[in-house]
């Protein structure tokens, strides 16, 4: 499918890969850091760089970069190689066959004739609501007009209606028939981090329809993974340090405009693990803006635990009715919005006061109930963080501080002890790994069945499973030298010709034929026996 994968991945470096998302120690050659895939408070996960590769000793995870990538932010190996090549700005070449189609002309096009289509009515309408002429331009709003006028600009201009329905401009109903997903709405385009246009947002002026509608989930656009207004706020957030994270398209407008230019928001989704993957890779604390309704507050309360179990941190603003930040910046009471802005509960502390208010505490089986859900999602946190809050809750709750349980179950820690494992095999394995002549010596005096303990990894090892080179990276198994190899082969060799002779010995062969195998594998012994002690 993709053609110059083996040149991107000669460019790849697995300590610069991992490092990109979680923080590295230096250990010895390798480096070290708690593994990013099950929780834990020692460092199991080892990255080497002579090998390329990272490894969990607790969970026993092994990746290369495309693999630590797909696995890290839930992509197909595709999604990661692409995401990979985009932050290196390497290009990809692709089969012709199955080259990804380029959707970027039909839908600038798009995007240019929904900004021509904004009339005199739209743009008194959005003055109305406050949206100044620069932040028209800006955030490039437009009209989307009818299905007709749509489809016809599209024919007019002889662009496939097949690729227009592919990437989410057009759709067709179940009698077959073709029409425009966005019509007689705003339109708000939706830019990636490249500001290469992905989808288009569209609202609604009047009438009962849905209030927003989105691109559908195309080749080009997923929401789980994208903010609106990112592309405009990025570098903002940045220099900043704070995402800034509200509910509407509008509602970024309008912050941008009131001067907050790190306002991004959801695009009509919850938040999710790959928005806390790109808040991470930015480095920034949260700020949640969302309206104190009853779905505003749900949703700031479901936010603030997913971010806090990601170790993000950042604080929660909700708006009383009828002071929308829309609203505020429209009315000009900008400072009030500072004011509100300036003074966001914590997230950890806005999970723990919602659970506690849901909960009457003045009876004892419902104090419980909040207890229970409180240990739940301090178990979800870092165990340092979580002890920070002990005396917090012990105070909200109205309890003794030591029938709190703030501890994670120390799951794959138990493990951790390295299994037992046989180090003479490992360490002909680790040896024969090191090259294609060292495998080709081993080959020359074993098989898989020569190993006792560790034929599965021999197996691994002979079908190149990148599953081996992880284990390989245990500190207590060593490489040999051609010469110490050599000899444990050979001691290997004649440890298997004893046991073969002892199942001769209790065999109920006949005779001739016992004594004719004994006597040859007691020759192979003697010629063994020689070379190990002219070596
Ligand atoms: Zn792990």
């Amino acid at each position: 499918l993709i053609k110059n994968i083996e040149a991107l991945k000669a460019q790849l470096d697995i300590v610069d890969t991992v490092s990109n998302f979680i923080e590295l120690k230096k250990a010895g050659a390798n480096f070290k850091a708690p593994c990013p895939f099950h929780s834990e408070a020692t460092a199991s996960f080892v990255v080497s760089p002579a090998k390329q590769i990272c490894h969990c000793f607790g969970c026993s995870v092994t990746f290369d970069s495309i693999g630590f990538v797909q696995e890290y932010k839930k992509l197909t190996f595709v999604e990661a190689v692409e995401d990979i090549a985009n932050d290196m700005n390497f290009t990809l070449e692709y089969d012709a066959s199955t080259s990804k189609k380029d959707y970027s002309k039909v839908m600038e096009h798009t995007n240019s004739f929904y900004l021509k289509n904004m009339s005199k009515e739209i743009y008194i309408y959005l003055q109305e609501r406050g949206v100044t002429k620069q932040s028209i331009q800006k955030f490039e709003i437009g009209f989307a007009p009818s299905s007709s006028i749509q489809l016809g600009e599209l024919q007019k201009e002889l662009f496939s209606i097949k690729e227009a329905i592919e990437c989410g401009i057009l759709a067709t109903d179940e009698s077959e028939k073709t029409y425009a997903r966005l019509t007689n709405r705003i339109s708000f385009p939706i830019r990636n981090h490249t500001n290469k246009l992905i989808g288009f947002g569209g609202r609604i002026i009047k009438g009962d329809r849905a209030k927003y509608i989105n691109s559908p989930q195309t080749q080009l656009f997923d929401k789980s993974r994208q903010f609106y207004g990112y592309n405009i706020a990025k570098e903002h957030i940045y220099k900043k340090g704070t995402f800034t994270i509200t509910e509407g398209y509008l509602d970024v407008v309008m912050f941008h405009q009131a001067g907050i230019q790190t306002a991004v928001a959801t695009m009509g989704t919850a938040l999710t693990e790959l928005h806390c993957n790109s808040i991470k890779k930015a480095n920034a604390k949260v700020l949640l803006c969302f309206d104190a309704d009853k779905a505003g507050k749900a949703a700031a309360l479901k936010a603030s635990k997913l971010l806090s179990a990601h170790s993000i941190y950042g604080g929660v603003v909700l708006f009383p009715e009828g002071k929308d930040p829309a609203d505020m910046v429209k009315s000009g009471e900008t400072q009030e919005l500072f004011a509100l802005m300036k003074k966001p509960t914590p997230l950890i502390e806005f999970v723990l006061n919602t659970t506690a208010n849901f909960y009457n505490l003045s009876k004892p089986e419902e104090k419980q109930k909040a207890l229970i859900e409180i240990e739940t999602f301090l178990k979800t946190l870092n165990p340092i963080i979580a002890d920070e809050y002990k005396n917090y809750i012990s105070q909200l709750l109205q309890i003794n501080i030591n029938h709190l349980h703030v501890n994670k179950e120390k799951h794959f820690e138990q493990h951790n002890n390295t299994p037992t494992i046989n180090l003479s095999e490992m360490n002909i394995i680790k040896t024969a790994n090191e090259s294609e002549e060292l495998l080709n010596i081993t080959l020359d005096y074993v098989d898989a069945s020569a190993f006792t303990y560790h034929a599965k990894e021999f197996q691994m090892l002979l079908n190149g499973d990148i599953n081996l080179q992880g284990e390989l990276l245990r500190e207590d198994i060593r490489t040999y030298s051609q010469e110490e190899l050599t000899q444990q082969l050979l001691i290997m060799q004649y440890k298997n010709y004893e046991t073969k002779l002892k199942q001769l010995a209790s065999s109920k062969d006949s005779y001739e034929r016992v004594s004719f195998e004994m006597k040859k594998l007691k020759g192979l012994m003697f010629e063994i026996k020689k070379r190990m002690k002219s070596a």
